[in-house]
């Protein structure tokens, strides 16, 4: 049988049609940056930040930035969002969304909590824009190698629409369910993350008191029923592991802010729903003690220093 050889031209069409695609890109933090890097490899993407510096390192890195919100949204088909919370998602969406071109996709990858992104969906609905919330999970080395976990929230239809441009930032997407349901696995999944990485923290500081060696514990826990992923991934104690945030003198990574907004979120929540999270209200006690102490801007892990100084 004669074999079929590849279809170069439509290969090359479907390549030049993705680059045709414009996609928007606000919000060039400690995730944006790698992200929008990210998909410039594969759409045209054109990013904003209200921070100059960051704009020119994205350009400096090869990417394209708008001088505004209002340039970046020319011809868009696709805006995605990555800001710090809900107040600002809100506050940059009133601003621009009588702007953004009509049948446009908004993604949002803000961890924002459920309640407010409800509120961002309806906006969308009522101004006539397709709208998924898109948070993430994975962090910026994650972010970096296009292996994210994307919790997906919005209609079937939408979240497909969705996939075919967060396809170069993650490794695994789910659909969570109807929209703000995405957001409503992030802040749980945070809980999880902000509590394990306390718990983590008491247990070496605890082993330190008992001059048991960490690396010992490491070893320990790493193969015991004590592991997770921040034992694999995020260990906040310096010397043990390559690569965290507690090598590089605890710069984020992931703020020490930005864990205490999420665990807020998640308490919130449950408070709105009057579900007790007795540890997480605990947890936020203690994340706030970090931020107190004007730690906020030091990654979440170095909850660790604060706990063993105790
Ligand atoms: P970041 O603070 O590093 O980045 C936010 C960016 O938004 C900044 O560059 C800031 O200048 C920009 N910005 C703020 N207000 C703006 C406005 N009005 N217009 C345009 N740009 C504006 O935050 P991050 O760590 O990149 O996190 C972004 C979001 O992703 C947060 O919601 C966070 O909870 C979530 N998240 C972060 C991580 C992580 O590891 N850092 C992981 C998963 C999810």
């Amino acid at each position: 049988m004669a074999r079929t050889k590849p279809n170069t031209f439509t290969k090359y069409a479907s390549f030049i049609g993705q680059k045709m695609t414009q996609l928007g890109f606000i919000g060039l933090g400690h995730m944006g940056m790698p992200m929008a890097l990210q998909l410039s490899q594969q759409f045209s993407v054109i990013a904003y930040d209200q921070n100059p510096q960051a704009c020119t390192e994205f350009r400096n890195l090869g990417g394209q930035d708008a001088p505004s919100l209002e340039a970046m949204l020319e011809n868009v088909h696709v805006v995605i969002s990555m800001l710090p919370n809900g107040r600002i998602l809100m506050s940059v969406y009133q601003e621009i969304i009588g702007l953004i071109p009509k049948h446009a996709l908004l993604i949002d990858s803000s961890t924002i909590g459920p309640l407010a992104s409800l509120e961002w969906h309806a906006m969308a609905k009522q101004h006539g824009f397709r709208s998924v919330d898109a948070p993430v999970s994975g962090g910026v080395k994650a972010a970096k190698e296009g292996r994210l976990s994307f919790m997906l929230g919005g209609s079937t239809e939408n979240i497909e629409a969705a996939k075919t441009y967060l396809q170069p930032l993650g490794k695994n997407f789910i659909h969570t369910g109807d929209a703000g349901s995405g957001q409503a696995a992030k802040i749980c999944n945070n809980l999880v993350l902000a509590n394990t990485m306390i718990a983590v923290s008491e247990a070496f500081a605890l082993a330190n008191r008992l001059q048991l060696n960490p690396q010992k514990l490491y070893e320990v826990l790493k193969t015991s029923s004590g592991n997770s992923w921040v034992i694999e991934n995020y260990l906040p104690v310096p010397n043990l592991l390559k690569d965290v945030p507690a090598e590089n003198d605890y710069q984020a990574g992931f703020s020490g802010t930005m864990m205490l907004k999420d665990l807020k979120l998640a308490n919130e929540a449950a408070k709105h729903l009057e579900q007790n999270l007795k540890l997480s209200q605990s947890s936020q006690d203690i994340y706030q003690d970090m931020i107190d102490q004007n730690q906020g801007d030091k990654d979440f892990s170095y909850i660790y220093q604060l706990l063993a100084d105790n």
